[in-house]
């Protein structure tokens, strides 16, 4: 029986892992995995967290099961954040906790299918499980360009996406913090998408995997709310293991605006039908911690403090790049009004094979970089090299 199987291609992410740990040269440069870090390379658990954590060990009193839709408290507690005030939109939005934002992800395309959806209008190049996952429930991709070469969102293609789209189409959309290319639509961008997707009446499923890490949680939300202030009904797949730091601990929701409660009802007896054949229920623990955060004034005013830091870090190094103007034959003035980890270099994968051998620079092949990589000691060498191997 098993020899039917034939062997997968391995995830290129995580070779680089090891080239990367392999590498014993001292100065080498992390690009690669898509984890926040510190100036100092760090990815520490969020101060903020350790604190909840401590309070679910001294208090929690069961770990008794919750059922598919997992921490009600956490889900609702993250709603004025994603949705802004009337969060549920007089009883039209509800939610569910997941695995992670991929089980979001899941979760969102595998019940617009089980709704009638035969085709996803995706903007591509995206996070490359999207597509996977679509290829898991056999849901047909209908790609269009997502980012133009001088490094802005491609309006004119998602509208004309959003134009030819068929009935049983629906289109998923990056909140904010486009991965892998950083770039996202300005908020009149998200006005004129979302007017269109009202005007046509197509389904839009909005993945939001880095709130607050691009101009802060409430600019960060701009594109969701409009989408969802402008249609009827929508999905939004959010992840909170970026935003809280809490990557392994699997958090993430799923959210869906319906026409009215009754049709909310049958969505959501349906999406824990379908949690419960998958995972059943969510992991917990992340999911509590970040509700005792949401429900403490102190806890909450630690972690906004920390998100600031986060995302002006990141924006400094962004500043950086773009004072550097053009490297060698990379402009990286862009990456200056790019948002979030990511954005994706010009470079052909023969230059990424020489960065990493001749530099120490790792990054995936396709040219993405984790910017919070480069630290004020490391940027110079990067743009140095950058030089070098485009030159
Ligand atoms: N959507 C996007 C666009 C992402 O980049 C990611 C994470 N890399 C996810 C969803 C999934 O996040 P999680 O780690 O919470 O599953």
């Amino acid at each position: 029986m098993l020899e039917n199987l034939t062997s997968q291609p391995p995830d290129a992410l995580l070779a680089l892992i090891k080239m990367h740990a392999a590498d014993p040269r001292q100065d080498k440069i992390d690009l690669g995995v898509g984890v926040y870090r510190t100036g100092q390379g760090d990815t520490p658990v969020f101060a903020a967290i350790k604190q909840a954590e401590q309070r679910l060990v001294d208090q929690q009193d069961s770990k008794s099961y919750l059922g598919p839709e997992g921490d009600m408290g956490f889900v609702e507690a993250l709603m004025p954040y994603i949705f802004g005030d009337d969060p549920t939109r007089g009883g039209r939005i509800q939610g569910m906790q997941t695995p992670g934002g991929t089980g979001a992800v899941r979760l969102a395309v595998a019940l617009a299918q089980k709704a009638g959806v035969e085709r996803l209008h995706m903007g591509t190049p995206s996070w490359p499980n999207h597509a996977q996952i679509l290829g898991d429930i056999a849901l047909e991709l209908a790609p269009f360009n997502h980012a133009t070469e001088d490094g802005r969102a491609d309006i004119d293609a998602v509208l004309a996406a959003i134009d030819g789209a068929h009935e049983t189409d629906a289109i998923l959309l990056h909140g904010c913090c486009h991965n892998p290319t950083g770039v996202d639509y300005t908020d009149e961008e998200w006005d004129r998408i979302a007017e269109a997707l009202a005007s046509k009446g197509l389904f839009p499923i909005v993945d939001t995997a880095y709130q607050g890490l691009g101009h802060g949680l409430e600019e960060d939300a701009h594109g969701v709310r409009r989408v969802l202030d402008a249609v009827p009904e929508a999905f939004v797949a959010y992840s909170c293991d970026k935003n809280f730091g809490v990557y392994r601990d699997r958090v993430g929701a799923f959210y869906a605006k319906a026409k009215n409660a009754d049709e909310l009802e049958t969505v959501f007896s349906n999406a824990n039908a379908l949690a419960r054949a998958a995972w059943s229920m969510p992991p917990d623990h992340g999911g509590a911690a970040v509700r005792v955060i949401l429900r403490d004034a102190d806890l909450t005013k630690l972690w906004l403090d920390e998100l600031d830091t986060m995302r002006e870090r990141m924006r400094t190094v962004r500043e950086r790049l773009a004072e550097a103007g053009v490297a060698g034959s990379v402009d990286l003035v862009p990456l200056g009004r790019q948002n979030g980890l990511f954005s994706v270099l010009p470079v052909t994968p023969e230059q990424v094979k020489q960065l990493r051998e001749d530099h120490g620079i790792y990054m995936a092949g396709s040219g993405r970089i984790n910017v919070a990589g480069l630290t004020m000691t490391n940027i110079d060498k990067f743009i140095a090299a950058i030089a070098d191997v485009t030159g």
